[in-house]
């Protein structure tokens, strides 16, 4: 049976912080009966995919997941595991979580309910940054969760932490990672903050209020938190993620190397049967037309073989392991040397790229990932194949 991961979208925030860009809203809980209702609606139009497929695993995302009541949760789990053709031994459930509204009854539900493995999206232990952030919860809130979800008998916990604030010191980050550190969480994501278009802290920063990190800094920052974690035990297998041995995320995991993943809710978005869809973005929008028996897909295309070519590469490079060009070749045809040789080329000589086999970025090189997916890109446009262009 074709493998396949569900990602589940819980749009609600008690408040929308000034840096984010996501589909997320404060302020609309009054919608929360309805919204895993119509959830629960949308599984069931998914019944016949779901049925001809093995569940490998289940990831509710947001927004903040854990606004919903863990009853909601359990309902959508066991909604998923009953459609599925078949749940893979061990599917990894996860869920993101605020560690300020996360209390131990809670985590106990969530647990009982079939979630595996729990985020906490500390963000920082430094009261001050919090603010800066707009969370509202407190550095002691974020040390104490951990053990909390260890208690409640989750199999794996992770922090996400936030670095290259306005105003941040390499020593403050530094305290961060120690603090992350001293919490003992399986796995830990390290994101470098980025000023999104159209949010207030972009407004903020156009005003001159804000000054953005120095990208200099910045880079100094990712670079200590690789040193520092692996020395305490943490593998970097991908540009953001470190784990102990065995707690790496394989829902991601999915969309890092071309798998299939159904998504679910408000601005969910999929890849099935070679279809990258997007569900309607507005929680009340996308209720209503549940409501009314409509689908949930807003838009959805069949990405061309450069576009697919292109992602497959950007995305495979995010691991640390990088790829067997042999991969490649086995899933466009084309080998990786004809499609894009000579990029490759210099990037190794740049020593962006590791010499050897596999294909993978250098050390240096994760700092370069995003201008070497371009490259990419516009190497594939330019060159690729006349029958692979759109
Ligand atoms: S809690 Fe997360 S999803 Fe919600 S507004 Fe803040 S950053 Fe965005």
């Amino acid at each position: 049976m074709k493998p396949l991961a569900v990602y589940v979208h819980i749009p609600f925030c008690t408040v929308k912080c000034g840096y984010c860009d996501f589909n997320a809203y404060a302020g609309l809980h009054t919608l929360r009966e309805r919204y895993t209702a119509a959830l629960l609606r949308e599984v069931a139009q998914r019944a016949e995919l779901l049925g001809g497929r093995e569940v490998r695993s289940i990831a509710f995302g947001g927004g903040t997941p854990n606004e919903l009541p863990a009853a909601d949760i359990s309902a959508i789990v066991a909604a998923i595991r009953a459609a599925a053709g078949a749940m893979a031994a061990g599917a990894e459930v996860s869920l993101e979580a605020n560690p300020g509204i996360t209390g131990a009854g809670q985590l106990h539900e969530l647990r009982r309910g079939g979630v595996t493995r729990i985020s906490f999206g500390v963000q920082s232990f430094d009261a001050d940054e919090l603010r800066f952030l707009d969370r509202l919860h407190s550095p002691e809130a974020s040390a104490a969760v951990v053990g909390a979800a260890r208690h409640a008998g989750f199999e794996s916990v992770g922090i996400d932490l936030i670095y290259g604030l306005p105003g941040q010191s390499f020593a403050g980050w530094e305290a961060n990672l120690r603090r992350a550190v001293a919490a003992a969480p399986d796995h830990i994501s390290c994101y470098a903050l980025t000023i999104e278009e159209g949010t207030p802290l972009a407004a903020r920063v156009e005003r001159g209020e804000v000054t953005p990190a120095d990208g200099d800094l910045v880079a100094d920052m990712y670079e200590r938190a690789g040193d520092l974690l692996e020395a305490a035990g943490y593998r970097q297998y991908e540009l953001s993620n470190w784990a102990r041995p065995g707690h790496e995320s394989r829902h991601n995991r999915t969309y890092w190397t071309d798998g299939e993943y159904l998504g679910l809710g408000a601005g969910a978005h999929g890849y099935v049967d070679g279809v990258r869809y997007e569900d309607i973005a507005h929680p009340r929008t996308y209720i209503e037309a549940l409501e009314a028996g409509r689908g949930a897909v807003a838009a959805h295309y069949r990405p061309d073989d450069i576009t697919a070519m292109s992602d497959w590469l950007a995305l495979r490079l995010r691991l640390i392991e990088g790829f067997d060009p042999g991969d490649f070749k086995a899933r466009f045809g084309t080998p990786l040397e004809a499609a894009a040789g000579p990029v490759i080329a210099r990037f190794r000589e740049a020593g962006v790229l590791d010499a050897g086999p596999r294909a993978r970025l250098s050390p240096r090189g994760r700092q370069l990932h995003s201008e070497v997916a371009v490259q990419l890109l516009v190497h594939l446009r330019e060159h690729a194949p006349a029958a692979a262009r759109p």
